[in-house]
């Protein structure tokens, strides 16, 4: 499911940072309970009025420099145009409106994008300050009095959010179409994959009525099935400037991941793994996504007949966090091996959305728990009564248990293990709750 993304916009120290904080702050301890490697202080999920969504603060994304402020505060506002459902434009009651605010009010509101003006540091409760009136001149709209430090007016701004966002759909695509994330660092080569892919294919490129991303992405339809490969906005118009810092090529893999049901993390056979990779598989396992390592530019690899064994046991060290995910070894260049990717973009996707029987799963239990006797701790051993499923996308299962505490993590480890040996579950994470039951 693909949440909205809403994307705060604003010059330096106007206080986007602070509004962002709070927003999140207030509303994050619900998501919070799913500890992941990836939590960004730019990007965050919150929830308003029971819908989750997205909120990026794209003046977190690099430091502003004096000189440059005008032309960074573009390529952020262009981010956001690029990428968000919603734009919050957030201005200073002290400084009033000054010349770059108008600029970027410009170039927001050619965009078409719904924008929400937020007129910050109100901080005195009551009637909002005469001053508002001059941020009217601006052409956003009814200009919202927040104060972000002391957190008034923030409710009334997520509610003008709220307001665009009334005919959001969660799903851009029937179900049908296995929506596909390529996501890896600047210049591993994803656009060259999704051109590879586009051009041997039959592609429609469709813009889809009733989403107000800006996306152009390529739909394919083969034998394999139909398949959306998600344009991050600026996988094929990336401007070279922008993808080299470093931020908003993982925030754009973010904001891929979201929107897909499996995920391609491309990484360079020349370069191997990087920390950077590690960031954005990270996300992906996290939000529960199968996904697939492509190990690309095999062209340009000096090559025995050891090498790609080799390297597959490097990666599975590298990966060790998702060792569910398959490796394929593939040229954009030369189109080696690029066609095996459809095939196995549908097996993980099944995969992630596997059901297994509660009949199945504890044969499986019986099995395990015969061969490896359950923990116990002080004479109380660890009873499993049973195992259901309770989710797919990813496979969550619940486990209901005499004592929690005495079901270790490495019994958990086991029986996933078990479990994925028995049913394969390939290319996609699991969950495992745990339940005490009397
Ligand atoms: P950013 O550069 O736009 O992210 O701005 P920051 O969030 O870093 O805030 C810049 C300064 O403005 C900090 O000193 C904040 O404490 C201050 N500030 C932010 N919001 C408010 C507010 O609502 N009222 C007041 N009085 N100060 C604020
Ligand atoms: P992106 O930034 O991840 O989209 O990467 P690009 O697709 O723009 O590719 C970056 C560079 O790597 C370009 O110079 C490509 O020509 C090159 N490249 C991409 N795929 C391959 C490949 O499979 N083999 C080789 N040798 N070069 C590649």
């Amino acid at each position: 499911m693909s949440k909205p993304i809403i994307a705060v916009v604003g010059r330096p120290n106007v206080g986007k940072s602070t509004l962002f904080n709070k927003i999140i702050g207030q509303r994050l301890s619900i998501v919070e309970d799913t500890p992941g490697v990836t939590r960004d202080r730019i990007y965050a999920e919150f929830e308003w009025r029971s819908k989750s969504c997205m909120l990026v603060d794209t003046g977190g994304i690099e430091p502003f420099s004096n000189d440059v402020i005008l032309s960074q505060m573009r390529r952020q506002a262009q981010l956001a145009i690029d990428s968000a459902d919603v734009i919050i434009f957030v201005t200073d009651i002290r400084s009033g409106v000054t010349a770059t605010d108008a600029d970027v009010a410009n170039m927001l509101l050619k965009s078409g994008k719904p924008i929400v003006l937020c007129v910050n540091k109100c901080d005195n409760v009551g009637s909002p300050p005469a001053d508002i009136y001059e941020f009217y001149n601006l052409g956003l709209g009814d200009p919202i009095p927040v104060s972000s430090v002391h957190g008034h007016g923030t409710g009334d701004l997520l509610d003008a959010v709220f307001e665009h966002l009334k005919d959001y759909q969660d799903e851009d695509y029937a179900d049908e179409y296995i929506k596909v994330a390529v996501i890896g660092k600047p210049n591993v080569g994803k656009s060259s994959l999704i051109n590879r892919i586009a051009g041997e294919e039959r592609v429609i490129v469709s813009n889809i009525p009733g989403t107000t991303r800006d996306a152009v992405d390529t739909v394919i339809e083969n034998e394999y099935g139909k398949f959306v490969f998600i344009d991050t906005a600026g996988i094929r118009r990336q401007s070279k400037v922008e993808e080299n810092i470093e931020k908003y090529s993982v925030l754009r893999s973010y904001m891929a991941v979201d929107r897909a049901d499996v995920c391609i993390i491309v990484i360079d056979a020349t370069e191997g793994f990087t920390e950077q990779d590690s960031k954005v598989a990270g996300y992906a396992h996290d939000q529960g996504k199968a996904s697939i390592v492509a190990v690309n530019k095999w062209d340009a690899i000096e090559k025995t007949d050891k090498t790609m064994n080799e390297f597959e046991k490097k990666l599975k060290e590298d990966f060790s966090f998702m060792s569910y995910a398959p490796f394929l070894f593939i040229s954009a260049k030369t189109g080696q091996r690029v066609d095996k990717l459809f095939e196995l973009i549908k097996h993980v996707y099944e995969q992630n959305a596997m059901r297994i029987s509660t009949g199945k799963l504890n044969e499986v239990l019986a099995y395990a728990t015969a061969r490896v006797q359950p923990p116990s701790d002080k004479g109380k051993r660890l009873k499993i009564y049973y195992i259901t499923q309770a989710g797919v996308k990813p496979p969550m299962f619940v486990c209901f248990v005499n004592r929690a505490e005495l079901f270790h993590f490495s019994y958990q480890r086991y029986l996933e293990n078990q479990i994925r040996e028995t049913f394969g579950l390939t290319g996609t994470p699991m969950k495992m709750v745990v339940r005490e039951r009397g």
